[in-house]
């Protein structure tokens, strides 16, 4: 049974809300700057002069061969698939935002949903080949919360089934796997530039790849499937991203880095005031995978903590502190895939238990230190022993 006792309030709320992230914007300044030469020019879409130099800012910065910018990242990933011809089935994951299946949906596929691993809370590779039949075409694999996939699996998965593969790495800008960018595995890989995500064009996104042959097809496809002012080779839509979106991404590019360190000391923070406490489980990286510092994610044990996952979250508004239950609801149970028996609850215990137990802290640069310890202190004291 559960301590009955009322919640002392004994640590006073936080002065201002403070919520999971807050957008990392760059100088005014230096952005006025670049926007009068951007007025200057009056060439304000369709690939000009910031478009350009954020293309090959982010091909150095990110170490990639191949990079195509969009207005977002959920057009990028709907192209993306578009560009891959991909098929009939296509196996992804329930832990996931929606946008992710919903640019399966935007190409006439069926998701094949696939259970979650304990740990990363990733897709869980050996279970994907059950779920492979003759109309599978692609896995489409989602690095949640900046974490890797087990993407040596996956890929051996895809060469015996020549299959392709798509990844969804929204969460994951500058993610490295021994020491080799994300993108190196898998066919295609879609970032998003949200102002939510760690680097942000306000709205944006990109899809990066190593085949140059891909490159003319993707670029069309997001600019109406022209090839030249007066060919159209394939159905494209818009998802072009303008001057000013590329602009704000060439000045948040500048302060990265900086953002990336203060966020390490606010993990390193988090990780000192929770490590000991009991049923609160800290995401761990796999060995030699650097992480793109997109979220801090703690999973709740109730048994263990005394407290639900959902009790902690309501609780925290009191305190002014704003968490998120990333990702509620599961994709898989979205009403119009109640038919498809791998969307079933009971073939997804592990996504089931995961969405649960997991909750995304405040987490972003500008935070203090005084201030996540703070909520460390609060988190604290919601623990209620359970009594034998
Ligand atoms: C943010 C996000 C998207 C969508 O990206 P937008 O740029 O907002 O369109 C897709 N997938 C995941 C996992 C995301 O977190």
């Amino acid at each position: 049974m559960h301590e009955t006792s009322v919640v002392s309030r004994a640590i006073p709320a936080l002065k201002q809300p403070i919520h999971v992230t807050s957008p990392l914007l760059p100088d005014i300044q230096n952005l006025h700057v670049r926007l009068r030469e951007v007025w200057e020019k009056k060439w304000v879409t369709n690939n000009g002069e910031q478009h350009r130099q954020l293309e090959e800012a982010l091909k150095n910065y990110l170490e990639i061969d191949e990079i195509s910018l969009f207005n977002n990242g959920t057009l990028a990933l709907v192209l993306g698939i578009k560009t891959l011809e991909l098929t009939g089935e296509v196996i992804t994951t329930p832990f996931t935002f929606p946008a992710t299946v919903q640019a399966l949906d935007w190409n006439g596929l069926t998701p094949i949903f696939c259970d979650i691993e304990k740990d990363s809370w990733n897709i869980d590779a050996y279970k994907i080949e059950s779920l492979i039949t003759d109309k599978t075409s692609a896995i489409l694999a989602v690095h949640v919360f900046g974490n890797p996939c087990n993407v040596v699996k996956i890929q051996e998965i895809a060469e015996k089934y020549h299959l392709k593969v798509i990844y969804d790495g929204a969460h994951a800008f500058g993610t490295k796997i021994n020491n080799k960018p994300i993108s190196r595995y898998g066919d295609m890989t879609m970032l998003s530039f949200h102002a939510t995500k760690l680097f942000n064009t306000i709205e944006g996104g990109a899809l990066i790849f190593n085949d140059p042959a891909l490159i003319e097809k993707v670029n069309s496809l997001k600019n109406f499937g022209l090839v030249s002012p007066e060919e159209v080779k394939f159905s494209g839509l818009n998802a072009k991203m303008n001057e000013i979106q590329a602009s704000v991404g060439l000045e948040v590019l500048k302060i990265i880095d900086e953002e990336r360190t203060k966020r390490d000391h606010i993990r390193r923070t988090y990780e000192n005031e929770l490590d000991e406490v009991p049923g609160i489980r800290i995401v761990t990286m796999h060995h030699k995978e650097s992480s793109s510092y997109q979220y801090f994610v703690i999973e709740i044990n109730e048994n263990e903590f005394g407290r639900s996952r959902d009790w902690v979250h309501e609780e925290f508004k009191n305190y002014n502190v704003f968490t998120r239950r990333y990702f509620t609801p599961l994709c898989s149970d979205f009403a119009w895939y109640s038919h498809l028996s791998s969307a079933h609850k009971k073939n997804l215990p592990q996504a089931y238990k995961t969405v649960s137990e997991t909750l995304s802290m405040p987490f972003y640069g500008g935070l203090e230190k005084e201030d996540v310890i703070r909520i460390c202190e609060i988190l604290k004291s919601f623990y209620s022993k359970v009594v034998q």
